[in-house]
């Protein structure tokens, strides 16, 4: 069992990249990928706990981009996680979350919704998401348990009462980013994005891999991405985007196992 697509908390995950790790052996996992949000801050713990249990470790990150206004996902593996210019362009892109978490809050408390920055900060990480902010108002009793989603979708949601645009970089930077330190990147979930993207466009910025085995993918929709990563000559990868909530387990999508071969040959070259 291989999982290529995982959260913590170093991005909008419940659990830590090290309780990761030990799940993951626990459920009998080879092969892991952490890919937080524009992170790379849980690599370095999730890879030695990972070599001192003997899973097999895959560095990897996950980077919102913008496309003609849509939201395009760009998985990056084996990537060089110490490489200055993506530790730079990762710190950039959390302090633009940071600012934009602060004007949620602002709008928020217009609708009477008040939770100060130091209420929804956590000390262990910089990721600031509408996740984070909706779980405090959960905590502080300002939005009862049952009513999370349907307050998402009202205020949180891209047509909700206080949401802020974020900043993204384009996906052509991001493929650029992963490449210069020496990560393999792959589009993720591509059933997921909707809006106006075509594959030979980002095949022509230089994506390698196709995300085809994803929980929301229908039998058909694993079946087209397949024949669209053999047509582009992609490598077909594919992970849980297990975030530590509801139902979704570690490792549970049937990825193949010479995906990681494909991977590593990608990444040598
Ligand atoms: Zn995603
Ligand atoms: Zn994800």
């Amino acid at each position: 069992m291989i999982d290529l697509h995982v959260h913590s908390t170093a991005s909008d995950g419940k659990d830590t990249p090290d309780q990761l790790i030990y799940k993951a052996k626990e459920r009998g996992l080879t092969a892991i990928s952490l890919t937080d949000h524009d992170s790379i801050q849980g690599l370095t713990l999730a890879e030695s706990v990972a070599q001192s249990v003997s899973l097999l470790f895959i560095p990897g990150i996950e980077i919102t981009t913008d496309y003609l206004s849509t939201e395009l996902h760009i998985l990056g593996y084996y990537v060089d996680y110490q490489n200055p210019k993506l530790v730079q362009a990762c710190q950039k892109i959390q302090a633009g979350r940071q600012e934009r978490a602060r004007e949620i809050l602002s709008r928020l408390s217009k609708y009477g919704y008040n939770l100060s920055w130091e209420e929804v900060v956590d000390s262990s990480h910089d990721f600031v998401g509408r996740s984070h902010i909706v779980d405090k108002l959960v905590d502080k009793g300002l939005v009862t348990p049952r009513n999370r989603d349907a307050f998402f979708d009202l205020y949180l949601s891209k047509t909700g009462r206080a949401y802020v645009p974020h900043y993204y970089i384009t996906p052509a930077k991001a493929i650029g980013l992963i490449r210069q330190s020496g990560g393999v990147p792959v589009l993720a979930h591509p059933g997921r994005m909707r809006g106006p993207w075509d594959l030979a466009v980002l095949v022509a910025m230089g994506i390698a891999g196709l995300e085809v085995w994803y929980p929301l993918h229908t039998k058909k929709e694993v079946t087209f991405y397949l024949e669209q990563a053999r047509h582009f000559k992609l490598i077909s990868t594919g992970g849980t985007d297990y975030h530590g909530r509801g139902q979704q387990l570690l490792g549970c999508l049937g990825v193949p196992e010479e995906t990681i071969e494909r991977l590593q040959e990608a990444a040598a070259n």
